[in-house]
């Protein structure tokens, strides 16, 4: 290369190299900016509330597998003091044209807790036949305020009797005045101000609106008998070991409720003992005298 070239090349590199800084700090330049990096957000799944833990402390014989097992969900209604009112639905096998419905209630009473419990026991036979055609509600504890206190209360936590919490003829007029002069003024059946004052009872009232049970169970302790209040007087002789026997009817009572202003029957299962379960043998006599009387007995009209 001869020096004339070598003059004229050295140049004309530079201005090269030059272009291609100037171009790519112009493309550089220009470059739309990267977004900035996103730190990730750590979202700590909600722990799911432990209901049937704390549930299980107050039954006797219900254990939280068993609990879980069946699957209750919140129903939406927060008892006096926040706890969920939970309920389970169970769909029919769609064999019956309009399947039977059912609503079962447990618990109305926080100190009768095999009330609760017997209704946990009967829920592990939902796939027998007879159970499977029918269409259920079912709430095992509808107090649970009463169930969780020390000692357990009848009633919820603003001292609600919610069995006679409940529409019912001259409800103002009568629900106060048995309360006053039948009870003497007993806090353990206090009606309340006026008829669905709780959110308890708000609760099943609501649901048998909604719902529209062909006919209502309540479970209750420690009468051992069985009562029904119908429209139509077929009363049941037994239930297991438990005998028919007109409990009475009270402002406010749920059997009340039922009768007078929905023509639904209602049965009553008062178990023999709050705190002591019956046998297994027993709670499934109850179950299916009960499924079998009531599938001869009401009929799914609607
Ligand atoms: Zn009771």
């Amino acid at each position: 290369m001869s020096s004339d070239t070598r003059r004229l090349l050295i140049p004309a590199a530079a201005i090269l190299l030059a272009f291609i800084i100037s171009l790519t700090w112009l493309l550089m330049a220009t470059k739309p900016a990267s977004p900035p990096e996103k730190t990730p957000v750590l979202v700590k799944p909600e722990p799911k509330p432990d209901w049937c833990g704390k549930l299980v402390q107050h039954m006797p014989k219900v254990s939280k597998e068993m609990c879980e097992g069946i699957g209750l969900q919140p129903t939406g209604t927060l008892s006096v003091k926040g706890f969920p009112i939970l309920a389970r639905d169970y769909v029919s096998d769609g064999k019956r044209k309009v399947p039977l419905r059912i609503l079962l209630i447990g618990g109305i009473h926080g100190d009768e807790p095999t009330s609760a419990a017997i209704v946990f026991h009967w829920l592990q036979n939902m796939h027998l036949p007879i159970a499977h055609s029918i269409q259920w509600k079912v709430a095992p504890v509808v107090n649970p305020d009463g169930l969780f206190v020390t000692p357990q209360t009848r009633v919820n936590a603003n001292g609600v009797d919610l069995n006679r919490n409940f529409y019912s003829p001259n409800w103002e007029r009568d629900a106060p005045k048995y309360w006053q002069q039948r009870t003497k003024n007993d806090p353990r059946r206090y009606p309340g101000k006026t008829p669905l004052s709780e959110p308890e009872s708000r609760w099943v009232h609501d649901t048998i609106e909604s719902f529209k049970p062909h006919v209502v169970i309540s479970v209750h302790a420690p009468l051992g008998e069985v009562d029904f209040d119908g429209p139509h007087d077929v009363p049941p002789r037994r239930f297991g070991r438990l005998m028919y026997n007109r409990i009475g009817v009270y402002p406010g009572s749920l059997g009340n409720y039922g009768v007078d202003h929905r023509q639904m029957p209602v049965i009553t299962i008062e178990l023999e003992n709050a705190r002591q379960m019956p046998t297994e043998e027993e709670g499934r006599r109850i179950w299916r005298d009960m499924l079998i009387w009531i599938s001869r007995n009401i009929s799914a009209k609607s």
